[in-house]
């Protein structure tokens, strides 16, 4: 090895890989992030930072929370709203394009080398170090990190025939009526829960000053979302790859009864942006001899809600541990990777998947149970603020014999 050579590299700059960029560069590790956009960049993504996912982030971000979220609004093939609000922070929404530039900042600023506008090919693995390629140059490493999300490069070759769950996801931004700029991907600081009335096209009023709104029975095993932004809705759709034949038509449904503003000119020509959030599944490959993946590149969503953040910051925690434990040990197999991430987050995959299958065989009886049942809400609640588990919401789901 000499001068020019990493201890590790990582393949792709968002949160995942910002956040393992910045713990490895505190623990003065010589790093490199390779990213192929330059930043701030669009992600599709609704933006809603779970309470748990937050508390995993070792820095202050109040300056891109656009809202902090107290209460959901349901809905039931968008009729009959229902606002239920929780005592605290359940999800703080934020705008990707900004939040992960303030994330890529930090990391920069913790002494992590990052090359924008450099788009990772593919790699080779040597027995003493690995080969990064880009189009332009090759770059040589100890250790490969992937975390270049559901299509990146590393992604890829490392799932090789392995495969994973997949959910669909699709994401437009609306007008929500209010003014506020947004030239650099940062929120207006006046915009923090700023109070946003939104009346829709029937008339319905909505609070999404502290709120978000879920909605439904509109496909088989999915739902419609509004995250509130400072002065956007991110309006979007989620369900697994076997139902996406009926995703764009409700969605269609759903926006033309909700969007009471012209969006870039209409809701028709307002882009809708589409993709994947993967799951992982038994077969699932995550790490290999000097290789590990982290967040969506290790399809680590959640089964249920579709969310991938809170599991990309704890992938990004562990496989920093496993990191230094493979620098103090001189064992690259990351093996120490592969069972903790299969005793922890792979874990709770499974049973959100478990529970994905009791709430949507049952959906209106879940759906009024959590409506109507402020316990079953709470609960439901403090799974986002971390304070409980998909496990423990099963294990008071056998009380109703499923
Ligand atoms: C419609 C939709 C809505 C969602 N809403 C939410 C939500 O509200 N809350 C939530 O928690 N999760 C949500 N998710 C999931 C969430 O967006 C992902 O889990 C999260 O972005 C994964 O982060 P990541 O860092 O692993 O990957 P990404 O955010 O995908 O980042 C990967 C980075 O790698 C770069 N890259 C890709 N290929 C290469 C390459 N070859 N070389 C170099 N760089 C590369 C990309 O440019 C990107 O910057 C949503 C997903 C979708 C599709």
């Amino acid at each position: 090895m000499h001068d020019k050579d990493y201890d590790v590299i990582i393949s792709g700059c968002g949160p995942a890989g910002a956040l393992l960029g910045y713990l490895l560069a505190q623990s003065s590790v010589k790093i490199l992030i390779l990213e192929k956009e330059q930043f701030p960049r669009y992600k599709t993504c609704a933006g809603g930072l779970q309470h748990r996912a937050a508390k995993l982030i070792p820095f202050d971000i109040s300056p891109v929370i656009e809202r902090v979220i107290s209460g959901i609004y349901f809905s039931f093939k968008n009729q009959n709203n229902i606002l239920r609000k929780y005592g605290s922070p359940i999800i703080y929404t934020v705008k990707r394009p900004g939040f992960d530039n303030f994330l890529a900042q930090k990391a920069a600023q913790k002494g992590c080398e990052i090359k924008f506008g450099k788009k990772v090919t593919g790699y080779e693995v040597f027995s003493n170090y690995v080969i990064v390629k880009t189009a332009c140059k090759d770059y040589r490493a100890k250790i490969l990190a992937g975390a270049d999300g559901a299509r990146g490069a590393v992604h890829r070759q490392i799932m090789q025939e392995s495969s994973c769950r997949k959910i669909l996801g699709y994401e437009v931004e609306i007008s929500a009526g209010t003014k506020s700029v947004n030239t650099d991907g940062l929120k207006d600081e006046a915009g923090l829960n700023q109070e946003m009335i939104y009346k829709d096209k029937s008339g319905n009023k909505f609070d999404f000053t502290d709120n978000l709104r879920l909605d439904f029975g509109g496909v088989k095993r999915g739902y419609c979302w509004v995250f509130p932004k400072s002065d956007i809705l991110s309006c979007g759709i989620g369900a697994p790859f076997g139902d996406v034949k009926s995703l764009k038509p409700y969605f269609n449904l759903f926006l033309e009864k909700f969007n009471s503003y012209e969006t870039a000119g209409n809701i028709k020509s307002a882009k809708i942006y589409a993709h994947t959030i993967p799951v992982m599944d038994k077969d699932t490959k995550f790490c290999a001899e000097r290789v590990a993946t982290i967040g969506d590149a290790a399809c680590l969503a959640d089964g249920f809600t579709g969310e991938g953040l809170y599991n990309c910051f704890r992938s990004a925690i562990i496989l920093k541990e496993c990191i230094m434990e493979a620098f103090d040990l001189s064992d690259f197999s990351f093996s120490n990777y592969y069972g903790k991430i299969n005793d922890s987050i792979y874990k709770e995959i499974k049973y959100s998947m478990l529970f994905t299958r009791a709430f949507y065989a049952s959906i209106k009886f879940f759906y009024k149970l959590v409506t109507e049942n402020s316990r079953i809400f709470s609960s439901c609640c403090r799974i986002l603020r971390g304070e409980r588990s998909y496990a423990d919401a099963l294990k008071k789901l056998e009380f109703f014999k499923f």
